[in-house]
């Protein structure tokens, strides 16, 4: 296959899978927690079966497995995830294609993605770069990574290429917390030795990543009398990003004036009767006792803090009745006591962060979940400490942890990978830390700690653009097209002996 009809393989798979709403949701426990997902995952295993590869359902998501054609030869597995992040609208995905001529790329609905706004983007001048309408994401994280594996599938069977044992392993809900990943059982699932998960920004090799905990307090509802008040919404705006990315990225966190606000309904003898939201916006219903009361809301109207938040007080205004509210000093404490120093908006680099996610009411309970990250076992110590103090009553729990020293155990998974990505194309290899939770981290750690358990060491590598999980993703066709060949030649290292 000439580099033409590669191109035109990764293109029409990509918006292909990029149509199909495969958004994940934290708050369903069962895995996936979406129908699209598993949608997603039967495409792919038929249009697997097609090419001649064994395609199966797994809990995890969906394997496909290579015949073992050349004996003796270490198995390998590739990973991408097939679940797109909940944190902008999935539905209705349409993929546009821009011919990058440097500048601004603007969007159907108005919105631009600026070389301001990303650094890296004046390197594609030439490149085909894709984009949604703005109204949705994308999901070039993680489809870039699926339809590059599956196009080297393809090419494979094409050219008929020589091949040891090679799993793909497509996991679901990736996104909520690195579940199928956790699913996959090392001993059962796959032959492999090595995993090189292709979810990242092109360009990138990711060999560590955070030590991550998860904090949540919950807080019950208070009942009070039948209540007769006047009501109100208020929005606090402030803009959504990747946290790990906050700084580099403009996030401004809607949490952090939300203890005033709240304060301002207490001084009202207002009660809260709703929150939903995160640090891109965070809607409050409110009840105030009286009409009169109904003047410190005016006060919060269109008012602008110095950090760029903005509050919003929509439909004010008609007596209305409650039952219960909530009591959120707790919610204010726990947000004081986060300094801003440590917060995702003001580190980058190496620096940790705790950072306040979601807050969402839900079965008679407000619950706000707050993230926990460092790349140092003990600083994260530290962060908790900090937050149980802060915070009587919340819950924390341990969620992923850094491979890197792992892999240090391994150094050829590394060595192999810049090998593969220098023949695939790829001018300047960078291994930023990894400021979020990834597949191989779990594959790399998980079943290390386990008696019984095989450690099966992995790296992620670039396939996707930027701005993920918001509606300015983007993704590039010689992106994809490097980790199209980036799988070949990582595949001719297996056939080698190199790993
Ligand atoms: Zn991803």
């Amino acid at each position: 296959m000439k580099d033409a009809a590669i191109a035109e393989d990764v293109s029409a798979r990509f918006v292909q899978y990029c149509e199909i709403d495969t958004g994940s949701l934290e708050a369903v426990e069962e895995v996936p927690s979406t129908p699209g997902q598993r949608e997603l995952a039967e495409l792919l295993g038929e249009q697997a079966e097609d090419m001649g590869y064994q395609a199966d359902l797994m809990p995890f998501g969906l394997r496909v497995r290579t015949r073992n054609d050349l004996a003796n030869r270490t198995p390998i597995a590739f990973g991408a995830h097939l679940d797109t992040s909940e944190d902008a609208a999935n539905e209705g995905v349409v993929v546009h294609t821009h011919d990058y001529k440097g500048g601004d790329i603007k969007l159907a609905n108005g919105a631009v993605i600026s070389p301001d706004r990303f650094a890296g983007l004046e390197k594609y001048v030439g490149d085909t770069i894709f984009t949604s309408t703005g109204e949705t994401l994308l999901g070039g994280d993680d489809k870039a990574g699926l339809a590059a594996i599956m196009t080297f599938l393809k090419l494979m069977q094409v050219q008929g290429t020589p091949h040891g044992r090679i799993d793909c392993l497509f996991t679901y809900d990736e996104e909520t917390g690195l579940c199928g990943a956790e699913r996959v059982n090392p001993n059962e699932d796959t032959d492999a030795r090595y995993i090189y998960v292709f979810d990242n920004v092109d360009g990138e090799l990711g060999t560590d990543t955070f030590n991550a905990a998860g904090a949540t307090l919950t807080i019950p509802s208070h009942e009070v009398e039948r209540f007769q008040g006047y009501g109100a919404t208020i929005r606090l705006n402030g803009v959504a990003a990747f946290p790990g990315h906050g700084k580099s990225k403009g996030m401004i966190d809607a949490f952090r004036n939300l203890p005033l606000v709240l304060r301002t309904i207490q001084e009202a003898n207002g009660i809260v009767t709703r929150i939903d939201g995160g640090w891109g916006g965070i809607d409050i219903e409110a009840v105030v006792p009286s009409e009169r009361d109904l003047a410190f809301f005016y006060v919060l109207n269109d008012k602008r803090f110095s950090d760029g938040t903005q509050a919003v007080v929509h439909k004010i205004g008609s007596a209305q009745s409650v039952f219960g509210g909530y009591d959120l000093s707790a919610v204010a404490q726990h947000i004081l006591g986060v300094p801003y120093d440590i917060s995702a908006e003001q580190t980058d680099g190496a620096q940790g962060y705790v950072q306040p996610r979601n807050i969402v009411t839900k079965d008679g309970q407000v619950v706000l979940g707050t993230l926990l990250r460092s790349f140092q076992l003990d600083e994260l110590e530290r962060f908790k400490a900090m937050v149980r103090a802060s915070t009587p009553g919340v819950e924390i729990e341990d969620q992923y942890r850094n491979m890197a020293e792992a892999l240090e155990e391994t150094p050829e998974i590394v060595k192999v990978a810049q090998w593969a990505m220098t023949q695939a194309g790829v001018a300047d290899i960078r291994s930023p830390h990894t400021r979020g939770g990834t597949e191989s981290a779990v594959y790399t750690l998980a079943w290390g700690l386990t008696e019984n358990g095989r450690r099966i060491p992995s790296v992620n590598l670039g396939a996707f653009g930027d701005g993920y999980h918001t509606e300015l993703e983007w993704a590039s066709l010689g992106g994809m097209m490097r980790a199209v060949k980036t799988a070949q030649f990582l595949r001719q290292a297996a056939v080698d002996g190199l790993l």
